[in-house]
């Protein structure tokens, strides 16, 4: 640009210099004819006034007078009679020369009165200007009077004119170059400092400005500042959007994975990882990340292949073992283009739809167990008449599976009120002695037709920070359980104490034990060891569910060892 500019500049005043010296050498030749043609007319003019001389050759007397008087001006004069003949001459004798008839300047004189001509002269062998004049003498002739110059001086002049004009193209075009260089750097400095501005902002730097500059540079600084300004703007905008958008993605309780056309990876989130696995810090592209994203992978290409978005359901092998529903679909809005994953984890709500209609299907079955005896026995007392002491068999029977379809549906009722998580007031406190004593009170008679008696060794005073409805549901079944599957002259006792800031009730038994392999598993609803001797003691295999629930309720946790044959201790752990 800068050398463009400085080439163009010098070739513009070269160019103005070259035409100016050919316009003014034929111009100042011009002025140099002009100023002989005057200079002769004025000689002439001084000629025609002179008189004739008296006596011999008084033509040439007068033309060698003439000359002698305008000496300085270095004329030549030269008077020619009407017919060509020479009458007198100021250089040459006239005798020798010919006739002047012809030349162009006598006889355009002759004719207007007035002639002149440029041309060689024959007598001197100069380039020469002459003027003539017709001039009427006293005897009535008329004579022509002839003026010349040599213009051998506009020669000269013209020499030194090329000479002049040559050194001063040069000296001026010296002074150009360097002024077009000084200039062309000056007004190509703003558009550097503009180009490297540019350049800063291509390579990602907000908020660059440029210097104002004047004239129409200046506008353009100015608007290229505005533009920068409008552009840092958008980039914060974009940023703290994107910032924002990353924030969402990452905050969310789904996994995103986010490709772009090539396949490589754009976005992985916190949660994608969590529930696919970690993935290697140089890993790309899914297939470099493992198994549970070749799925993915794969569902994304079956979304491509298909040209739809796939909704699949993955189950990973864990552990833990995970339910997660996948959607994968192709990217076309974007031009780039690209593919897209969504994971949500719904291995909670599977395992819940599970246990849920597993749950029906149990309580289902517990009901209809009393129910059909209970309308087995009525179909048989009305079948015909009974002894009386069948009959109040039947009856006891039927009060016994009334009083199981009483406690079940007393049992799902607790369940599900503790599962709803409705808490009970805040602040409430239960003393874990006197609510174990009011239980062995209650389960005295059934205790000691058993043959078992309770051991209350709980620290008084000692309160949990729960309803003491739940400590009560809670002791009473295990305390309970400890009765049940125990043998004649065996102990049930609770203790409790403080430890560690947690209150630990201990209900330990002296009965038939728990198989190791049933541990895991008592917990569950419906859950039983043997089931034949669970129904015969009057359980719903809801017991220990419902201890369970309670104390996770209030934040605790319950632990179980037992040895067959010799017994079985439930620990529980509440906060104070
Ligand atoms: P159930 O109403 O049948 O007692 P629970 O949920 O209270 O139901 O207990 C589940 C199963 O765990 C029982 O059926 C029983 O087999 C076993 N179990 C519970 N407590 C004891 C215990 N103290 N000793 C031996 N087995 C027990």
């Amino acid at each position: 640009m800068r050398k463009r500019l400085f080439r163009a500049a010098a070739l513009a005043i070269l160019a103005g210099l070259v035409v100016a010296f050919l316009f003014a050498v034929p111009l100042m030749g011009q002025l140099y004819t002009d100023e002989t043609q005057k200079r002769l007319d004025t000689a002439l003019s001084l000629v025609c006034g002179y008189s004739l001389p008296e006596g011999d050759r008084p033509y040439q007397r007068l033309a060698e007078d003439a000359a002698g008087r305008l000496e300085g001006e270095g004329l030549r004069i030269t008077l020619i009679a009407e017919d060509g003949t020479v009458l007198g001459d100021s250089e040459a004798d006239p005798a020798q020369m010919g006739s002047h008839a012809a030349r162009p300047e006598v006889e355009q004189a002759l004719r207007t009165g007035q002639g002149s001509d440029i041309r060689r002269s024959d007598t001197t062998g100069e380039r020469e200007m002459y003027r003539a004049v017709v001039q009427s003498m006293p005897d009535g002739s008329r004579v022509v009077f002839r003026a010349s110059l040599s213009l051998a001086g506009e020669g000269q002049m013209q020499a030194t004119l090329w000479g002049c004009g040559l050194i001063g193209i040069f000296m001026g075009l010296i002074v150009a170059l360097v002024a077009a260089h000084y200039s062309a750097g000056r007004m190509v400095r703003p558009l550097q400092e503009l180009t490297a501005a540019a350049r800063r902002i291509a390579e990602g730097e907000p908020g660059v400005r440029v210097a104002a500059a004047p004239d129409e540079m200046g506008e353009l600084s100015q608007a290229f500042n505005r533009m920068s300004e409008q552009l840092a703007a958008a980039h914060t905008e974009l940023k703290y959007n994107s910032e924002r958008l990353a924030g969402l993605l990452q905050g969310m309780d789904d996994g995103v994975i986010a490709l772009d056309a090539e396949g490589r990876i754009t976005l992985l989130t916190r949660r994608a990882q969590e529930l696919l696995g970690a993935v290697p810090a140089a890993a790309s592209r899914l297939t470099e990340c493992g198994g549970n994203y070749l799925a993915v992978q794969g569902l994304l290409d079956r979304a491509a292949r298909e040209g739809e978005p796939v909704r699949d359901t993955l189950v990973l092998a864990g552990p833990p073992e995970r339910i997660l529903q996948a959607y994968a679909a192709r990217v076309n809005e974007t031009r780039e283009g690209g593919a897209l994953a969504v994971l949500s984890d719904v291995t909670r709500i599977r395992k819940l739809e599970i246990m849920r209609s597993e749950f029906v299907a149990n309580v289902t079955h517990e009901l209809k167990t009393p129910l059909t005896s209970i309308r087995g026995y009525i179909e048989l007392l009305k079948s015909g008449p009974r002894d009386e002491e069948t009959a109040r068999s039947f009856y006891e029977i039927i009060e016994i599976e009334a009083e199981r379809l009483q406690k079940l549906t007393d049992d799902i009722l607790q369940l599900s009120e503790i599962e709803s998580g409705a808490r009970d007031p805040e602040n409430e406190t239960a003393g874990i002695r006197e609510t174990a004593e009011r239980i062995a009170e209650s389960l005295r008679p059934e205790a000691e037709e058993r043959g078992v008696s309770f051991r209350i060794e709980a620290e008084p005073g000692l309160r949990v920070g729960a309803s003491p409805r739940r400590l009560h549901q809670l002791l009473k079944n295990l305390m309970e359980n400890g009765m049940k599957y125990n043998r004649p002259g065996g102990t049930v006792t609770v203790t409790a104490a403080k430890e560690r800031g947690v209150a630990v009730i201990r209900v330990a038994d002296t009965g038939i034990g728990i198989p190791a392999e049933h541990l895991d598993r008592i917990f569950e609803r419906f859950y039983r060891v043997d089931k034949g001797r669970s129904r015969a003691q009057g359980g719903t295999g809801l017991g220990l569910s419902i201890v369970k629930h309670i104390v996770s309720l209030y934040g605790g946790d319950i632990q179980v060892e037992s040895e067959v044959g010799s017994g079985t201790t439930f620990t529980v752990r509440l906060p104070l």
